[in-house]
């Protein structure tokens, strides 16, 4: 396809995807005598990829051994791997391996590719980006797509006060910037936190992140005036929304004190922590406690955002408005981008300098942003959470009513946990989270765990997989139960 010019020619040639002939020449070429300097015919991504749980070989195949063993020798171990495979394409709701395994993706790699791995409309706008010019650095020559993604999350973030956004490249350094933001504006020093929160691994956010192992042990110290509260947790406290919020404010007048406090930092529906849906009512009452108090209230949206909960952003969810909302992962469809956005009198505090950095609002990842929004809202990929959901839940309360050791089923939207536990004492089971994960691996079927207490399986599809993968990787993990 040819797009017309910038200069009143045809300036780039955008691949098409197609569907491309199958494994016959790779399971050949796989059998034997594989070295590193093995070429390997792969299918192109995108939703051309035959959209099937297919295993050929065990899982990981010889050439994804090959590469773990290259993996473990040439990257460190702290950078560690949940399914053990070499991927080598991927598209709708399949990941497939260089083996010719092809998996169920219930990971979205964390979220992030939630119009589908390679949809065509970002593989083309990255690869016109990429031929006109790939980095000029926003804060030396400002371009279009960065401010055009500015004003997408200034419109589509919830509230109708004037925003304004910058643009980061990862979640943590989003939320970085979100607390400079507030502490510059308010001039306070203390941040406040929850229970069972993730907010990232850089110093500042594994200082916020609250999960000692593995994010935190041995990294620290940690920096300073970090306060952690009690979260909303209805299947562990039982509380009312209005109750919890009561104990964590509380909590925050008696041992920080309101006027020292710049924000409040949460996440609507904890991400890592384990999928925690707030009791109605908590988000609303923290969030009317910071207006009285002139402390700005941060939405962390990184894993929430972008559709995933059925909603454009979680918080609308919640009938809250917060005052920055931070986001990442499924921004731009596998990208590196990040953004805060907030109210126009708050992201204005800061200094001409004070914010930025030299990638941030790269302009391949913008344009990325660009074409994924685009879909967001064209294809009501909210809409297409909301059904998603409904399957999984359907699907998760069918185990549970049959296997006392699911405790709880929670999420919303195509962002939907089950919680495992010891049936006769509700104690946490990450043994049994862990093995049905792998088990489930094992037989093609991507799932994460997460969670405090390690005993949670979180499911977060590609909005673009079939609900006949969904059935058929429900099947798998149900199996997976029953055999553990
Ligand atoms: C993943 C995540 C982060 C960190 O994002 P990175 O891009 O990994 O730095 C921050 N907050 C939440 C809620 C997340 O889920």
């Amino acid at each position: 396809m040819a797009a017309s010019g910038l200069y009143g020619m045809d300036a780039v040639i955008v691949p098409v995807i197609h569907a491309v002939e199958w494994w016959s020449s790779v399971s050949a070429a796989s059998v034997a005598g594989m070295s590193t300097a093995d070429t390997l015919t792969v299918p192109l991504g995108g939703p051309a990829l035959p959209q099937e749980r297919r295993l050929v070989t065990a899982i990981p195949g010889p050439r994804s051994q090959q590469l773990l063993e290259r993996k473990a020798a040439a990257v460190p171990a702290g950078v560690g791997h949940t399914a053990p495979i070499h991927a080598v394409a991927a598209g709708g709701g399949v990941v497939v391996d260089a083996d010719g395994n092809s998996l169920i993706d219930l990971g979205s790699g964390i979220a992030v590719t939630t119009v589908g791995n390679s949809h065509p409309a970002v593989v083309a706008a990255v690869a016109q980006q990429a031929a006109q010019f790939t980095h000029t650095c926003f804060m030396i020559s400002p371009y279009d797509s960065y401010v055009a993604v500015a004003e997408a999350l200034n419109r589509l973030t919830p509230g109708d006060h004037e925003k304004k956004t910058a643009l980061f490249n990862s979640g943590a350094e989003a939320v970085e910037n979100a607390v400079k933001i507030a502490r510059k504006f308010t001039g306070r020093p203390a941040v406040v936190a929850f229970d069972h929160a993730y907010h990232g691994r850089t110093n500042l956010t594994m200082g916020l992140t609250a999960k000692a192992m593995p994010y935190k042990l041995g990294f620290g110290p940690f920096a300073g005036e970090i306060y952690r509260a009690p979260l909303s947790y209805p299947f562990r406290d039982g509380l009312s929304g209005p109750d919890a919020a009561a104990r964590a404010i509380a909590m925050i007048e008696k041992q920080i004190g309101a006027s020292q406090v710049a924000a409040v930092l949460i996440e609507p529906i904890q991400g890592e922590g384990g999928f925690i849906v707030p009791a109605d009512g908590f988000l609303p009452a923290l969030a009317d406690w910071c207006r009285q108090n002139g402390v700005v209230f941060i939405a962390d949206e990184v894993q929430t955002g972008f559709a995933r909960t059925g909603a454009m952003f979680a918080s609308e969810l919640f009938d809250v408005v917060p005052d920055l909302v931070t986001t990442a992962k499924g921004i731009a469809a596998g990208l590196p981008l990040a953004a805060v956005t907030g109210r126009a009198e708050i992201m204005d505090a800061s200094h001409a300098g004070g914010l930025g950095g030299t990638y941030g609002g790269n302009p391949i990842a913008c344009a990325a942003a660009l074409a994924a929004i685009d879909v967001y809202e064209s294809d009501d990929l909210a809409g297409r959470a909301r059904d998603l959901g409904e399957v999984l839940v359907a699907r998760l309360e069918a185990l549970r009513a049959a296997d006392a050791r699911i405790g709880d089923v929670r999420g919303r939207g195509a962002m939907i946990a089950a919680e495992f536990v010891d049936p006769a004492t509700g104690a946490p089971d990450a043994t049994l989270a862990a093995a049905v994960a792998k088990a489930s691996i094992a037989e093609g079927v991507i799932v994460l765990t997460c969670g405090t207490y390690g005993n949670v399986i979180r499911f977060l599809p590609p909005l673009s997989i079939p609900d006949t993968l969904v059935h058929e990787a429900f099947d798998v993990i149900g199996a997976a139960l029953a055999a553990n």
